[in-house]
Order: C-alpha cells, then sequence, then structure tokens
C-alpha cells in the first residue's frame, strides 16, 4: 500500500529508530509498503527510502531496490565526495544540496528474511547508503546535527 511521506519536521524524523527483533509478516507488509510508496513517487528518482519516513520507527531501509533490515556500519573510505542530494522528507523541490560523505562504505544488514548480507557501496551508491542509514538515526540532510554527526563520523574513518 502507497504510503504518505512523512514531512521534516514530524516527530519520527528526528528520533532514532529500533531494530527489527521478529522477521514476520508485520515486516513484509512494511516492507511492500516503501516499495510501493517508492513506484508512486512521481518527481525525481527516488533512490531510497528508510521506513521513519512513512512513519515506522523500524531499522528497514531500501537503498536501489535493495531491502536492508538492521544495517550496521561497518567501514567509511578517508575520501570524501560532494554529491547533489535531496529528500523526499523535506519541501517539495528541495534537491540541491550538497553534501560531503565518503566515497566508500562498507555496511552489513539483514535481508528481510533475517539472512545475513555484506557489501561495499562506492561513490553515489555511497553517499545514498549514509543518506538512508541517517535518516535511521533521525538525521536528515540539511540540518546543523547532521552535518555535525557525518563529520564526527568522518573523524574516526
Ligand atoms: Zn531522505
Amino acid at each position: 500500500m502507497v504510503r504518505e511521506i512523512v514531512k521534516y519536521p514530524e516527530s519520527c524524523l528526528t528520533r532514532k529508530s529500533a531494530p527489527v527483533v521478529e522477521f514476520n509478516d508485520d515486516l513484509q507488509k512494511l516492507v511492500q509498503d516503501m516499495q510501493d510508496t517508492i513506484a508512486s513517487v512521481k518527481w525525481g528518482r527516488c533512490m531510497g527510502l528508510a521506513a521513519p519516513q512513512i512513519g515506522r520507527n523500524l531499522r528497514v531501509m531500501i537503498v536501489l531496490g535493495e531491502v536492508m533490515v538492521n544495517p550496521i556500519l561497518l567501514r567509511l573510505g578517508n575520501k570524501i565526495t560532494v554529491q547533489q542530494e535531496g529528500c523526499y522528507s523535506l519541501k517539495e523541490g528541495k534537491f540541491d544540496y550538497y553534501v560531503p560523505r565518503s566515497s566508500m562504505i562498507k555496511i552489513s544488514w539483514q535481508d528481510v528474511n533475517g539472512a545475513a548480507q555484506i557489501r561495499k557501496f562506492h561513490r553515489a551508491e555511497a553517499h545514498v547508503v549514509q543518506h538512508e542509514l541517517d535518516h535511521l538515526d533521525g538525521h536528515l540532510i540539511g540540518t546543523a546535527k547532521q552535518l555535525a554527526e557525518s563529520a564526527k563520523v568522518k573523524e574516526v574513518a
């Protein structure tokens, strides 16, 4: 079912989301709703969506069609690239943020059945992964909190 994409400053967008514990029908339905919602987007190209964006504070995100449950950051590359980003939870047309992020990220996650996955992402894909991970921790692009948080992570990398 297509869900409405929640807009900032709704509280579900700025809250830290909880891990998924049970890989059950509720999770399947949430993933289906997220997929339907991505397919329904009429402007721009929706490359990712996080569960809080449809009002569920669970650690579920979809990046370029890949369903990622309970993603864990394993490594960020040292090289920083700047890419133009937008967010469907910000006002329509707001697609002009230039965000510095690592150009490589390695994460692990579980698929919708709970099976462990691990993969590296580069360049634009790495940016999308970091953007959606930020959503799960309650950070949106363009907010001071998100910028401070990404700077902090980069110091450790
Ligand atoms: Zn977003």
